[in-house]
């Protein structure tokens, strides 16, 4: 019997986890800074928040994880995105009751869709996105694309571009929609199984249908410009108008749809031009959506707008673009121990080092010297701390400073305000960051 991971989902190695560490930390700081802030809902909710009426997504018909436990009629699946239950938090909590809106929200966590495994496509992967629920204002559209794009920029990435179309409103839709089954009407027979399904439930997915994109009839396909209405047009020409006055750089692409079916107004996407992206090149997409926080039975006329960005394929970018997130760094201290006795008290000093806050490890596996040394060196050890036999007895420990090749032995009870020192010094001379000359902080100072 052999134990596997299933299709699709990828562990998470410590290897790994300093770089998603930091791109999580980096997302959560930008949010900080816009005053998002975060909402946890649970994994698996009642399969009708993501399966709503007349949806024609693939994502809601072919790729949703859903399953009752024996014994129970309840349906439940596994979160395919995150905007439906956060919308249905917001509302069953009646967030919309706060004087100040929008609500301004950001989650991070796993979603599962059973979707072709691919470079760039799993069935278990990661999204971090935003919502802003509850204005409907150009500025609240701006607002979240300019958080998208700042964040993207600031890890580095230049092979990026903004993709940017809008659906209108409702009465927009719909028009643009009759316009679409009129036009599609003698083609339907030669469109793909998928947007047979489309021309009846949401005509305006055939334009997004990747399997029929180079049909003749495609390219003559009515175009949703010409059926927005006065308000529409107005909207979107105010989104673009500030998106101009920031520098913000975008392309308007009339085809852009998105995959989910409860969009209004405003869609966009980010997408990666690098070569190394191959076909899996969206890293981020969003949109505003009109009807959703109504559906859930929140107040009429309620709207909100956000994107998520999937982590395995920001990390894909960057990675295609050379850019590397966090080296692994060394810890502070590492715990020889050459004398089985004195284990117990390298212990100690272990436990006084970390309640100091210094990094520290020790050898756990009673290694000899030689074995011990090395881990201390794989360890990237910025000090190397030696208990022998004639440390323990003075209860006095070796401590070797790696970089600066030094050796001295200290007194247990001095040892913290040793390496106090030692730290003080060394981050003078190199990377003390920020201080000019004549700084008088205390690391300065006492130079
Ligand atoms: P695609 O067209 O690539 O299937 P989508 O329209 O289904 O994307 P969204 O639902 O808008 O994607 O999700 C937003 C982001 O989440 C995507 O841009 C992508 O970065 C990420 N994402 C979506 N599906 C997957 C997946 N199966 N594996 C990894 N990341 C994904
Ligand atoms: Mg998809």
């Amino acid at each position: 019997m052999t134990y596997q991971i299933p299709r699709g989902t990828a562990d998470l190695l410590p290897d790994d986890s300093p770089a998603w560490q930091a791109l999580e930390q980096h997302l959560k700081d930008f949010c900080y800074l816009y005053d998002f802030r975060e909402i946890r809902t649970p994994i698996f909710e009642h399969t009708n928040v993501f399966k709503r009426e007349n949806d024609s997504s693939d994502m809601v018909n072919k790729e949703m994880y859903t399953f009752t436990l024996p014994g129970s009629k309840t349906s439940l699946t596994i979160r395919p995105e995150g905007t439906a239950g956060v919308v249905r938090s917001f509302v069953e909590n009646k967030l919309y009751a706060s004087p100040d809106l929008p609500a301004k929200l950001y989650y991070l966590g796993p979603m599962a869709r059973h979707e072709r495994p691919q470079k760039g496509r799993l069935r278990i992967f990661n999204q971090f996105g935003v919502e802003s629920l509850g204005a409907k204002s150009p500025y609240a559209d701006a607002e979240v694309m300019v958080l998208a794009y700042s964040i993207l920029k600031s890890l580095g990435l230049s092979d990026i571009r903004i993709l940017l179309n809008t659906l209108g409103d409702d009465e927009s839709r719909s028009a643009y929609r009759q316009a679409l089954k009129d036009y599609f009407a003698p083609y339907v027979q030669d469109l793909c199984g998928d947007c047979k399904r489309r021309y009846e439930q949401n005509p305006l997915r055939i334009l997004d249908c990747k399997v029929d994109h180079d049909l003749d009839c495609m390219k003559h396909a009515p175009k949703m410009s010409d059926y927005l209405n006065e308000e529409s047009r107005t909207y979107f020409r105010t989104v673009c108008e500030i998106l101009d006055r920031l520098e913000i750089p975008y392309d308007v692409e009339e085809d852009l749809v998105r995959g989910l079916d409860y969009y209004t107004h405003t869609v966009f996407e980010i997408v990666s031009v690098n070569r190394e992206m191959g076909a899996q090149s969206t890293v981020l997409a969003g949109g505003r959506y009109d009807n959703l926080i109504p559906y859930f039975g929140g107040p009429e006329g309620m709207s909100g707008i956000g994107w998520a960005l999937g982590l395995e394929r920001l990390l894909i970018a960057l990675q295609a673009e050379g850019i590397s997130l966090q080296e692994a760094a060394g810890v502070d201290c590492y715990v020889m121990v050459l004398d089985e006795q004195a284990r117990l008290f390298a212990f100690e000093v272990l436990t006084a080092l970390r309640a100091a806050g210094y990094q520290a490890d020790m050898d756990f596996q009673g290694r000899g010297f030689k074995g011990q040394f090395k881990a201390a060196d794989r360890a990237h050890a910025k000090h190397v701390l030696i208990i022998g036999t004639r440390e323990f007895e003075q209860q006095a420990v070796t401590v070797k400073n790696v970089a600066a090749q030094t050796q001295e032995t200290v007194q247990a009870g001095a040892l913290i305000e040793y390496l106090d020192g030692q730290e003080a010094a060394g981050e003078h001379g190199h990377h003390h960051e920020g201080h000019e000359e004549g700084c008088q902080c205390e690391a300065c100072r006492g130079e």
